[in-house]
Order: C-alpha cells, then sequence, then structure tokens
C-alpha cells in the first residue's frame, strides 16, 4: 500500500502533535509501506525496502547509500550529491543509533526534525531515490551484543573520550549496510576517525562496499555544519566560529614550530574564550590515530579537536604538515 504525503498537511500536522508527520502515517496505518514524497519514496520497514532494492539491483543499478542521524544540513545534502553524481540510485536513512551514545542526557537532546528532513530531501532527491526511516526495533529486533576490535584506530580521540561510541557506530552501519547493500557509501570526513572505522568494518566483514570520504563543509565563518549547532545559543555560536579560526591558523604556526607547540597554542587559544573547553586537540598518524610527536615521522598528520560549548560537544579536524 502506498501513501502520498503532503508537505503542507505535514508543516499544519508538526503545529499540533509530537510524533512527526511520517512517523504517524506508519504508526496509525501500518499497512502503508511506502510514503511517495513528491520525488523520492520514504520506507520504515525491511521488508518492503529491500523489495525495491532488489529490483533495483536487478534492473543491474548501482546504489550510493548516506547513513545519517537526520536534523539534515547542508553537510549531509553534499554527501548525498556526490551520491548522486556516481550512482543512479541515492538511499538515505535517517536514525538516530541510540548505541551510539555514551551519554543518555546526549541521546536524548539529539535534535529530530523527521518533518523538515523529508521536506529538504524532497528538494534534493530524485525519483528513484529513497529514505530510509527506521525505528529502533527495527534495526536492533534483538540487543546487538557484537564487539568489534579496531585496533588502535579508536584508542584515541573519539574513542577514548567517548567509550563504546564506535562499536556502536559499527553495529548500526553494519546492519544498515546488511540491509541496504550499497555499492557505495559516503561519509564526512568531519568525522575524520568514523571514515577510518568505517574502512575497517568493511574489511572485518567482508562486506563489497566501498567507502567514499567528502569534505567537510563549512558555515562561511568557517564552524564547520553539524546537527548539534542547532543546540547553541546565540553567544555560544557566535564563540564556536573559534575552534575553525584555531584549526586555519595551526595549519600556518606548525610549519615553524614544533607538533607540542601546536598543539598546546591550539588548547591555549581556543580554552582563552570562556564559553569554549578544549576536551582534547590531537595530532595523529591518520592511518594509526596514534599521536605523532615529530612533523617529519609521517608525511601527513591530522589536528583533531573535541570542544565542550555548555552542554553541547564539537569535533572539527585540519590536515596538518603536507611536507
Ligand atoms: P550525522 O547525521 O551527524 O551522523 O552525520 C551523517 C554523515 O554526515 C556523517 O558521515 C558525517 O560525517 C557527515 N557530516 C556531518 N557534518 C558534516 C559536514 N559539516 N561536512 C561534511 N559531512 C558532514
Amino acid at each position: 500500500m502506498i501513501v502520498t504525503y503532503d508537505c503542507h498537511t505535514a508543516r499544519k500536522y508538526k503545529n499540533n502533535k509530537k510524533t512527526s508527520y511520517v512517523e504517524n502515517i506508519f504508526n496509525e496505518f501500518p499497512i502503508f509501506e511506502e510514503i511517495v514524497v513528491k520525488q523520492m519514496k520514504v520506507y520504515k520497514n525491511i521488508p518492503a525496502l529491500i523489495e525495491k532494492t532488489g529490483a533495483i539491483k536487478r534492473k543491474g543499478l548501482k546504489i550510493g547509500f548516506i547513513p545519517t542521524m537526520g536534523a539534515l544540513h547542508k553537510g549531509h545534502l553534499s554527501l548525498i550529491n556526490c551520491s548522486q553524481i556516481d550512482n543512479p540510485v541515492t538511499v538515505v536513512s535517517i536514525f538516530v543509533n541510540p548505541t551510539q551514545f555514551n551519554n543518555p542526557v546526549d541521546l536524548q537532546k539529539y535534535p529530530r526534525e523527521l518533518d523538515n528532513d523529508i521536506a529538504l530531501l524532497d528538494t534534493i532527491l530524485n525519483q528513484n531515490d529513497l529514505v530510509f526511516t527506521p525505528d529502533e526495533k527495527t534495526i536492533y529486533p534483538k540487543p546487538d551484543n557484537r564487539i568489534f576490535n579496531f585496533g588502535t584506530l579508536d584508542k584515541t580521540m573519539e574513542g577514548k573520550h567517548r567509550p563504546g561510541h564506535f562499536n556502536g557506530v559499527a553495529q548500526a552501519v553494519s546492519r544498515l549496510f546488511s540491509i541496504i547493500k550499497p555499492d557505495k557509501a559516503y561519509f564526512g570526513a568531519k568525522d575524520f576517525q568514523q571514515v577510518a572505522i568505517i574502512k575497517n568494518l568493511i574489511k572485518q566483514l567482508n562486506l563489497p562496499v566501498e567507502i567514499i570520504s567528502c569534505p567537510i563543509i563549512r558555515e562561511s565563518d568557517g564552524l564547520a555544519l553539524s546537527s548539534r549547532n542547532k543546540l547553541l545559543s546565540t553567544e555560544q555560536r557566535k564563540a564556536a566560529a573559534e575552534i575553525s579560526s584555531v584549526l586555519f591558523q595551526a595549519l600556518e604556526y606548525s610549519t615553524g614550530h614544533s607538533v607540542i607547540e601546536t598543539k598546546n597554542m591550539v588548547i591555549r587559544t581556543v580554552n582563552s574564550n570562556p564559553l569554549l573547553n578544549v576536551e582534547y586537540f590531537e595530532i595523529v598518524d591518520p592511518e594509526t590515530f596514534l599521536p605523532v610527536s615529530k612533523w617529519d615521522e609521517i608525511p601527513e598528520c591530522r589536528g583533531c579537536i573535541a570542544v565542550i560549548v555548555g552542554k553541547v560537544r564539537l569535533i572539527d579536524n585540519i590536515k596538518l604538515s603536507v611536507r
């Protein structure tokens, strides 16, 4: 059964109810397996989606996939653009994955804007493209107890400061890959360590998916776009621009200073803004994610930062010391 989604009704609906319009259609009318928006089709359940992707594969068409947690912005849209250039069919998933949140308050506060997301996707996706909006039971019909071993890749930075985060990411992404069976999957370099984890994951699981890393999309003042930016106050938002600005300074500073001096400069300068608190700034080898002590140890390093702004945690990174 198919139902047509009407963005106008969705907007009116949003004013009255807590759940989104699209969720409500699926919940109240389980008979509807797919919702047709003006351009793309939206699926909540696995069987209808698999039927559709199976038909696509049988026609020999390649599928590009972008996993997201919603509250979509131009960073997500850039990944979709990359997929649309490479593939005749693009699948976008929207799933706030609970197993990757080590902090329950963070999970609870994470922005959820499904109706806005659907309306935005409708402006960019094509008729062949699909959106998958599963709920938690669909992705985890029973608890996922798998523990992945990523060697050194998750021992620093996000892996160290968010225990269990990458294991949760791997659980959700591997599950999504097994449902959608994409030919290529697109991830943002903003989550630089995550891209390495996913590349390692597909090796471990021997999955035939090509992982494409896409550039960081920034606001005009340099702040990396993030769904979490919506949680910042006006003052915090202004202060947050300092993060990328100091990373860009570090690029120049690093040419005349040591690794440790560069590290200290970044931490000191960001922390000098009373609204910003550096959780870590590490200069690492992008192959092992272990900290480097000298620029000439490897051809290229990454400077990766996490900053607490009020109750919001932002991350960013920059390529350093290309010699
Ligand atoms: P999320 O919804 O935060 O899980 O992000 C979904 C995908 O979008 C991930 O691959 C992110 O790395 C990517 N992404 C998020 N923000 C940006 C950005 N500013 N530029 C490029 N990609 C991004």
